[in-house]
């Protein structure tokens, strides 16, 4: 297997100009490779057709650092989901989702997720391993080709759970930020939340949107929820995330996915405006997306709206996340390669 430091794909300017040079290139040849990488979106080094034949030739199996994609589905509001072949063989999905003024990604942070949150099917398809920086800014690149357009977004919110894949992330955060040029205001990261990472992400002094997923209003229904909750209280979650607000001085999103009956009475909804009252916050309801394996409801919207009405009357910020891709299976929570066959 390839490891990042041997790819093109994840170094830097400085680092490719280094590296050209050292192949007996001049230093522009990094400028132009960094180019043909992060804008154009080169594959191998054999299309940079900018380049010396002789150099191109010799180099034509250098390893870039691309996924291959394996599989691709539209639906009807053409959100895609794309199923990428990794070097090892492993398959990972990424969406890609278009309005009038957004090209928004939604990328995997590892293959599989080892979370197991009972309600979503990547947690249901067990876990393999973490995807390498290069690996996640791949998957940008490769959407942004496909669209040919220009990404202005990308949510870590496919396959996997980002904070348990700390340094990928960060890299990948950066690389998107500074050689992609995407605002880091339009990167977000989506998290269950661990033990020290969330501090240890504010004090990366990152401007990114930090994205809580909460989806209980107590710790009982929380555990039931989501296996990891048992280890790390919400009264220490909610403690960390203050924390965060504190250095960042930015606002937190708290994700909340409404499931028929189980967490969606209207006493769920007091008690979770009681819980983040006075926390500089946004409530994000996600309607569950129907998967295979687990026996949830996503309530009728007459409720969804009488949730959504109760918070707003505690004076808690609260939109709706309506899902984009469902009919290809590409709506949040339900990556999972092998229901794509
Ligand atoms: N591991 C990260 C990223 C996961 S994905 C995290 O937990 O935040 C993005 C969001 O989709 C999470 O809030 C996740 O809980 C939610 N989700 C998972 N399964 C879902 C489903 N079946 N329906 C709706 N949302 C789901």
């Amino acid at each position: 297997m390839i490891s990042t430091e041997e790819t093109l794909l994840g170094k830097s300017l400085e680092e490719l100009t280094y590296w050209a040079q050292q192949q007996g290139q001049p230093a522009y040849r990094g400028k132009q490779l960094h180019q043909w990488l992060y804008q154009k979106g080169a594959r191998s080094l054999e299309e940079i057709h900018i380049f010396p034949k002789t150099w191109r030739e010799k180099l034509k199996n250098y390893p870039v650092g691309r996924s291959k994609i394996k599989y691709r589905t539209i639906s009807q509001d053409n959100t895609r989901k794309y199923l990428l072949s990794l070097d090892d063989g492993l398959i990972i999905e990424v969406v890609g989702i278009p309005t009038t003024k957004r090209l928004t990604v939604c990328v995997s942070s590892q293959v599989g997720c080892p979370m197991a949150c009972n309600f979503c099917a990547t947690g249901k398809g067990g876990y393999d391993r973490n995807l390498k920086a290069h690996e996640i800014v791949d998957q940008v690149l490769t959407v942004q080709k496909d669209f040919q357009r220009r990404v202005s977004h990308v949510v870590f919110m496919g396959m996997g759970e980002p904070l348990l894949n700390f340094e990928a992330v960060i890299s990948a955060i950066k690389i998107l930020n500074q050689d992609m040029q995407i605002s880091q205001r339009s990167l977000t990261i989506s998290t269950v939340g661990l033990p020290q990472k969330i501090i240890k992400l504010a004090n990366q002094h990152l401007q990114v949107t930090f994205a809580i997923s909460l989806h209980a209003s107590n710790q009982a229904l929380r555990e039931k929820l989501i296996p990891s909750a048992s280890s790390y209280p919400i009264k220490q979650l909610l403690e960390d995330c203050r924390k965060y607000v504190e250095i960042t001085r930015r606002r937190i999103t708290f994700e909340y996915i409404l499931l028929e009956g189980v967490n969606n009475f209207s006493y769920h909804a007091i008690e979770l405006a009681n819980k983040l009252r006075g926390f500089q916050s946004h409530v994000n309801l996600i309607p569950y997306n129907p998967i295979e394996g687990a026996n949830y409801q996503r309530p009728s919207q007459d409720k969804t709206q009488t949730f959504v009405n109760i918070l707003k009357q505690q004076k808690i910020a609260v939109s709706i996340r309506y899902s984009r891709g469902l009919e290809a299976n590409a709506a949040c929570g339900q990556l999972r390669y092998s229901d794509s066959f």
